[in-house]
């Protein structure tokens, strides 16, 4: 009897350490799927619209001086006593002084409460990501243009999902997640531009492919250039469109 009560205990035993072994080798199998490394902790902002810790601010209400002129000079858009940074007439494309390639983009903007003009004559700006790739800024409340030139267009290359502008002279935001296009050593392209837009929270453009450099005449056409080049926001050069930007802050992919 007692020689069989030992032989029990012995294969409950060798159970139980075979099930401990087996719990030993699940862990250490998951293991193996864990990845372990050093991801940057930041701070988000207050609102989603406020640039968090990493962000590198282009405006913010207090000058101009990280923007100039496709020549240079200093830029020549007006600040408003409320913080806007407000186009006129004739000052020309604000451009970064720092350039750019696969980032997040947040900005804020306002179509002119006086509406004046239509379709792609009402409140026209842009926004040039590398100053080559357009995100068609445009006051589409109720103004109808050719649906790939409206408001958050990839322009002449994709509609957006939905209208989701805001009313003239209402502060409305974009977000855009853009990963810049590589080009093999021969110039021949290796992967397109992708762009992701989101219009006052609703998501608008999802990842989309972009054909190639904006042009409002001729089929968008890679060439190959640099991996960061300057951001820019459009002067359209018309009458009707004293457009306002706010909170522009990037974030370097
Ligand atoms: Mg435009």
């Amino acid at each position: 009897m007692k020689k069989q009560i030992l032989v029990l205990t012995c294969l409950l035993v060798i159970a139980q350490l075979a099930s401990a072994q087996k719990i030993v080798n699940r862990d250490s199998l998951a293991a193996t799927l864990e990845v372990w490394v050093n991801v940057p902790v930041v701070t988000p902002g207050l609102s989603n619209a406020d640039a968090p810790s990493d962000a590198t601010i282009l405006y913010n209400g207090h000058g101009l001086g990280a923007f100039q002129k496709r020549d240079d000079s200093p830029a020549g858009w007006k600040i408003d006593a409320d913080g806007a940074v407000t186009d006129i007439k004739g000052a020309g494309d604000l451009i970064t002084k720092e350039a750019f390639g696969s980032c997040q983009l947040h900005l804020e903007f306002r179509e002119p409460a006086e509406v004046k003009g239509n379709g792609q004559a009402r409140g026209n700006s842009g926004v040039y990501i590398m100053g080559k790739y357009e995100i068609q800024v445009l006051d589409s409340y109720n103004n109808p243009t050719y649906s790939n030139g409206q408001a958050g267009a990839v322009y002449k290359q994709h509609v957006p999902l939905v209208n989701a502008s805001r009313k003239p002279g209402e502060w409305q935001s974009y977000d855009i997640v853009f990963t810049a296009p590589q080009f093999k050593e021969n110039g021949d392209l290796l992967s397109p531009a992708r762009v992701t837009v989101i219009h006052n929270g609703v998501l608008i453009q999802n990842n989309v492919t972009i054909l190639g450099p904006t042009d409002w005449v001729t089929k968008p056409k890679y060439e190959k250039h640099a991996s960061k080049l300057p951001l820019m926001l459009q002067d359209h050069g018309d009458d009707g469109n004293p457009i306002s930007y706010r909170n522009i802050w990037i974030r370097n992919l």
